[in-house]
């Protein structure tokens, strides 16, 4: 085997020539389909985890404990490593880490509405909403909206979108910029999104409103809860007692909601939210299992439940230096909630929204032109600008109004937790949005592990020899368990040479392609993707 030109943390300075050389150094080298074979589970990543340390192969019977049956360095191995895939969400980190996630994602959604993958398929019958929860107004942006749509398909929808902000009157601020915009904006007009004064929108509300925004979910969804139970009350559909761990019995209300949500930036940098959201009941003897809520509430309760949590819930933030009482958090009058409805077949008949769900999860920040990494006191120059464009006033607000942090208990040794405003400056990169992009309830809905689990198994059933990290994994059969335990330590990251990228990727991709689209398009796709791969991709 060649020794590799190795990456180390340069950053690659070949050429599409010098990658195509290494490429074909390695391509024909005798243990190619070996070392092919060892690189199949990250083979698509762009920036692999390089693992090295010791692999013992265990096997237990029964209940005996596990003897080991082999072990082996990773320096037996081809490239002395074992490759992980990144796992990132984020599709401009490494595009085939974050289909996999979205793959995962849009199970998850799924089968929260239909049932499957963990939950049983009586949830298809229970009450459901597709809801959707915007911020307010910080200042005018440019937008572009259609009235009425005369399109058949949304998708390649060319309807006319009314002027963006007609007004005969003229307005001009107490800036002098006239606050009116007569253009019907293209859908990728660069304008869309950005304040029609920079001067008159309110930078800093933007940012807390954006800090904010997780915890007026989580209180509205509570709300939502708390309404459900007092209409349950009032009808008298009982309460359940279960006993606590403490041994003292406690009531709890017959209902409870699941979510599945999904975090989407808007173009003028503010979030929004989309959550489908399943009533259920509650089994006394089992808090875990999904059972359908009682007769007597249904969907229209539920919809007005969330209508009067998000029209009301609001969130007192604490003082500020530059705002003594805080801001006001509460939605804006941009709220949709759509029931959830199943064709005739028991098909979603808007299956297309778990799809878009999925695909939000594996955006963030790109939307708004702005994608960077978390920010320090270093590279926030670069970055923040009080009188910049619409995000650098973003970022400059999130720094300057996160330099206010609690009073610091002196006694205390340890760091204190970033609390408050303070976070704004840890999600100054995300202009203040510092929660996750998928969330979803503790109960009622599957887990990504599973799902991760199910994969590791399946790759293991077509693989004769697994040499992929397990860390701790089991492949059960009737009365043996065989273990692949891992002592690993982390290597590096990243391919070691261009031309090994090429190949690995090259290699996942035709394997994706083979089983999305067959044959006949197969050499297309390979000359497509070869050319694709883009050097920036392969951080070292
Ligand atoms: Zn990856
Ligand atoms: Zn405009
Ligand atoms: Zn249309
Ligand atoms: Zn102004």
């Amino acid at each position: 085997m060649t020794t590799p030109t190795h990456l180390g943390n340069q950053p690659p300075t070949l050429t599409g020539d010098g990658a195509a050389q290494l490429a074909f150094a390695r391509a024909t080298q005798p243990d190619y389909p070996q070392w092919l074979e060892h690189v199949r589970a990250a083979a698509g990543c762009t920036r692999p985890i390089r693992l090295v340390g010791d692999l013992y192969t265990a096997i237990r019977t029964g209940t005996a404990s596990a003897k080991i049956l082999d072990r082996r360095h990773t320096d037996q191995l081809p490239d002395r490593a074992i490759y992980k895939a990144c796992g990132t969400r984020l599709a401009t980190v490494c595009p085939s880490c974050a289909r996999t996630y979205q793959g995962d994602a849009y199970q998850i959604l799924r089968s929260m509405l239909l049932g499957g993958n963990g939950i049983p398929g009586t949830v298809a019958a229970h009450p459901g909403v597709y809801a959707t929860g915007t911020g307010p107004s910080f200042g005018d942006v440019h937008t572009r909206t259609i009235n009425r749509h005369s399109c058949t398909n949304r998708e390649r929808c060319d309807c006319r979108p009314e002027p963006c902000h007609a007004r005969r009157d003229n307005p001009v601020c107490d800036h002098g910029t006239a606050m009116v915009c007569w253009a019907r904006h293209d859908r990728d007009d660069s304008r869309l999104g950005q304040p029609l004064c920079l001067d008159c929108y309110d930078h800093d509300h933007h940012t807390v409103w954006n800090l904010y925004s997780t915890k007026l979910w989580h209180r509205t969804k509570q709300t939502a809860e708390r309404r459900l139970a007092h209409l349950c009350r009032q009808r008298r559909i009982p309460f359940l007692v279960v006993v606590d761990q403490t041994g003292r019995p406690r009531r709890l209300p017959p209902v409870r909601l699941a979510h599945g949500k999904v975090a989407e930036m808007q173009r003028r940098a503010v979030i929004h939210f989309h959550a489908f959201i399943r009533l259920d009941g509650i089994n006394p003897a089992d808090l875990d299992a999904v059972v359908p809520p009682p007769a007597g509430i249904g969907v229209e309760d539920l919809v007005d439940a969330l209508r009067h949590a998000l029209a009301t819930t609001t969130i007192d933030t604490p003082p500020h230096p530059d705002q003594p009482d805080g801001w006001p958090i509460a939605w804006g009058d941009q709220i949709d909630l759509q029931p959830i409805t199943l064709a005739a077949d028991g098909s979603l008949t808007d299956e297309k929204i778990v799809g878009y769900l999925a695909k939000y999860a594996t955006k963030s920040t790109e939307i708004t032109g702005h994608t960077s990494g978390r920010l320090d006191n270093d590279r926030i120059g670069d970055y923040a600008n009080p009188t910049g464009d619409h995000t650098a006033r973003l970022i400059h607000a999130c720094w300057r109004l996160g330099r206010h942090r609690p009073p610091r208990d002196l006694r205390s040794t340890t760091r204190p937790a970033l609390t408050g405003y303070a976070r704004l400056r840890r999600w100054a990169h995300r202009l203040g949005y510092g929660g996750h992009f998928l969330t979803k309830a503790r109960r009622g809905v599957t887990r990504f592990g599973v799902l991760r689990q199910r994969r590791i198994t399946y790759r293991r059933q077509q693989t004769a020899t697994p040499t992929e990290p397990a860390i701790r994994t089991a492949d059960h059969t009737a009365a043996e368990t065989t273990l692949t335990v891992g002592v690993l330590t982390y290597a590096g990251t990243g391919w070691h040479t261009l031309g090994d990228a090429l190949l690995a990727n090259t290699s996942a991709d035709l394997a994706r392609s083979r089983r999305e689209t067959g044959r006949e398009e197969l050499a297309h796709e390979t000359g497509t993707q070869l050319r694709a791969i883009q050097p920036t991709a392969l951080a070292a």
